[in-house]
């Protein structure tokens, strides 16, 4: 398979990553391949035995410098002064179609000096988890690291669940810089290399940002909109520890992540968030905490230390702003107001109110505004129609906000239980539903497939997704 390499990160000094190899596995099997992406970076063409054989890391591509990265980062809270790639590979970087340099990474490729206790390897579970989400991000418009491929591994892993077959999924991604990967220099006081790392970014995602603290104001100008995009479409991050918020502002690491069926502003999925930390409502409050750990590593190479530290408390302290203007923006087209006011925020929170006392559906709710449905969402019916007559006098006519709302509200998203019943499928041989799931989630604008719009019977609420990944 022919890959045209053109690496930077692994021209950067050692202490920035260990080169090493994938390691080997018994009998890849090639599960999902992304043609279209793959096309995008430039990929020739090959058999589906070549492409299994190259992204389980069975072989390596000429031109491929393959290396762990290592990191540090606060895991809810608390600060681990040494992750790092712990079962990831980067093969080495391409240049996309559009100019842009991407990384090309295998996660479950095996371990490396980064493991720690873990084994380096990924169920078939996850790994299609993420190749679907991520996906599904993507085709929302939504900032995202990208999969290229599912490769079953042809062994077993063990985790709480028991014995589960393995697999390695390819991401793809503008890079793999996160907060953590500033954290960990910053925290030795490796000031050289924190500089170096910091001119790495700069040159690679924000080339007119002059400086550490131009760095900070467009990372925190990126990550406040990623999160209110995700704000826009009921998705909840599950684990946003700052080796989990990405530099590039795409989103990263697709564990325990989930779309809300019914509305509620505390919701959490992850089965080891106990305190809720990254619930759906706190994500705005824990992407300016993150951004504040960030600033605080950046100033570490400034020579006028006062200075940096009021230009970055400033920067940090402007997000807030920044985040509500974002959700202004987003929910008022949700609703159909392209030009919202400061009033809309009232209206719009009086809307999201009523779906939590009755457990409306996020996404349908929405929808169905743009399709006059939207009554049949709420059982107290009478607060919607009060609700929903103030409503059409800010809007005048339904039909003009029509337009707006159905660009704003997905018909389609991936819903826990269908990823789940997609995996045990998968399991057991069947791709026939991630298939599915793949086919509808690429429009999810358009109701195409009307099934994997219904919400979870009882029966099917999945309560949580296992961190066990
Ligand atoms: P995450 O919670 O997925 O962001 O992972 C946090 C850290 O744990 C990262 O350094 C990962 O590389 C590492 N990690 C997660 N799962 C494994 C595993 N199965 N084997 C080795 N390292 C892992
Ligand atoms: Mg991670």
């Amino acid at each position: 398979m022919k890959i045209s390499f053109d690496n930077s990160f692994a021209q950067l000094p050692d202490g920035f990553y260990t080169r090493l190899h994938p390691t080997s596995v018994a009998a890849p099997k090639l599960l999902a391949f992304n043609e279209s992406l793959s096309t995008d970076l430039g990929i020739a063409a090959a058999t589906p035995d070549d492409i299994a054989a190259v992204f389980s890391g069975n072989e390596i591509p000429q031109g491929a410098a393959p290396l762990a990265q290592l990191y540090a980062g606060h895991q809810f809270g608390n600060y681990s002064p040494q992750l790092g790639d712990g079962r990831a590979i980067l093969l080495g970087e391409v240049l996309a179609a559009d100019g842009t340099r991407r990384d090309i990474q295998l996660k479950g490729s095996g371990p490396t000096p980064y493991s720690r206790m873990g084994d380096g390897r990924a169920w078939l579970g996850p790994v299609l988890r993420e190749y679907v989400v991520s996906e599904a991000m993507h085709a929302l418009g939504i900032p995202t690291t990208r999969a290229l491929a599912a490769v079953a591994t042809g062994e077993n892993i063990w985790r709480e669940q028991g014995a589960l077959p393995g697999a390695v999924l390819t991401r793809i991604a503008a890079s793999h810089l996160r907060v953590g990967s500033f954290q960990v220099f910053a925290h030795r006081a490796e000031i050289e290399n924190l500089k170096t790392l910091t001119q790495y970014a700069i040159d690679r995602h924000y080339p007119q940002a002059r400086g550490p603290m131009d760095l900070l104001r467009a990372v925190c100008a990126r990550q406040a909109d990623l999160v209110t995009r995700w704000m826009s479409v009921g998705f909840i991050h599950g684990v946003m520890n700052t080796d989990n918020s990405t530099i590039s502002g795409e989103t990263i690491d697709y564990g325990p992540c989930a779309f809300m069926d019914a509305f509620h502003q505390n919701r959490v999925f992850s089965s080891i968030d106990q305190q809720g930390r990254y619930a759906y409502g706190n994500q705005p409050g824990i992407i300016v905490w993150n951004m504040a750990q960030l600033a605080t590593s950046l100033i570490q190479q400034c020579d006028d230390r006062d200075a940096a530290v009021q230009e970055a408390t400033e920067i940090v302290h402007a997000m807030p702003q920044l985040l509500e203007d974002g959700w202004l923006t987003r929910f008022a087209a949700k609703i159909g107001i392209a030009s919202p006011q400061a009033e809309d925020t009232k209206l719009i929170e009086d809307l999201l109110a009523l779906m939590q006392k009755d457990g409306a559906d996020f996404t349908n709710t929405f929808y169905a505004l743009g399709t006059d449905q939207a009554r049949d969402q709420f059982t107290d019916r009478a607060a919607f129609d009060l609700w929903a007559a103030r409503w059409e006098q800010r809007i005048g006519s339904v039909d003009t906000a029509r337009t707006v709302m159905a660009a704003a509200n997905p018909a389609i998203i991936p819903r826990n239980h269908r990823i789940e019943e997609m995996i045990a499928a998968a399991v057991a041989g069947d791709m026939a539903p991630f298939e599915r799931l793949m086919k509808a989630l690429a429009t999810p604008f358009e109701a195409t497939d009307t099934e994997l719009m219904r919400p979870p019977t009882a029966e099917q609420i999945v309560p949580a997704t296992l961190c066990g990944t």
